[in-house]
């Protein structure tokens, strides 16, 4: 109740801008779909720009129209959200959709990211994902990396798009 009581106050205000983070952690499914419907109406209404912060794909594919992926504190894959979730382009977002349950496939186990999170004080060298990514070759542990744009809306931050022909293996949307 605490919760819908913050979300109410901050609709109340007719905001240009609504930061939204996690705003349905720890609510119960009605209850979440309640408040992204709210949240849509309300945004559309008001003609309110919205920023969501979130950790749920499916909030993210309800909701949003753009898309940034965030790794160790930097945006690693941008763009549309049909960019994102039908063109995924970076190893991280790979991992992340490989490790939701999908209706359409039946598997015997999810595929999580091997290796855990770096810790921010002391960011590995090179491309911080290379710890735990499956494309990882030698210039990524020594390389900084740069943002590529591989359309007018969807940027990718992996050196490895500079090689013509690399692409990560093909994920089925949930
Ligand atoms: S730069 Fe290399 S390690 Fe980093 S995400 Fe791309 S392929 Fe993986």
């Amino acid at each position: 109740m605490k919760q819908r009581v913050v979300i109410a106050i901050a609709l109340a205000c007719h905001t240009k801008l609504l930061i939204a983070d996690e705003p349905t952690t720890a609510l119960d499914v009605t209850i979440q779909a309640q408040v992204l419907e709210l949240i849509k109406k309300y945004r559309e209404k008001y003609e309110t720009a919205m920023l969501m912060i979130t950790h749920d794909l499916g909030i993210v594919a309800e909701v949003c129209d753009r898309v940034a992926v965030m790794y160790a504190g930097s945006i690693v894959e941008c763009g549309t959200l049909e960019d994102v979730f039908n063109c995924t382009l970076h190893p991280y977002t790979e991992g992340l959709f490989s490790s939701l349950p999908n209706i359409n496939q039946r598997a015997a186990r999810l595929t999580p990211i091997p290796g855990a999170m770096p810790d921010p004080t002391r960011l590995p060298k090179g491309c911080s994902f290379a710890p735990r990514c499956a494309y990882a070759t030698e210039a990524c542990v020594q390389a900084e990396q740069s943002d590529y744009m591989v359309s007018d809306t969807h940027m990718v931050r992996c050196s490895r798009y500079q090689e013509p022909n690399f692409r990560i293996k093909r994920r089925v949307a949930p």
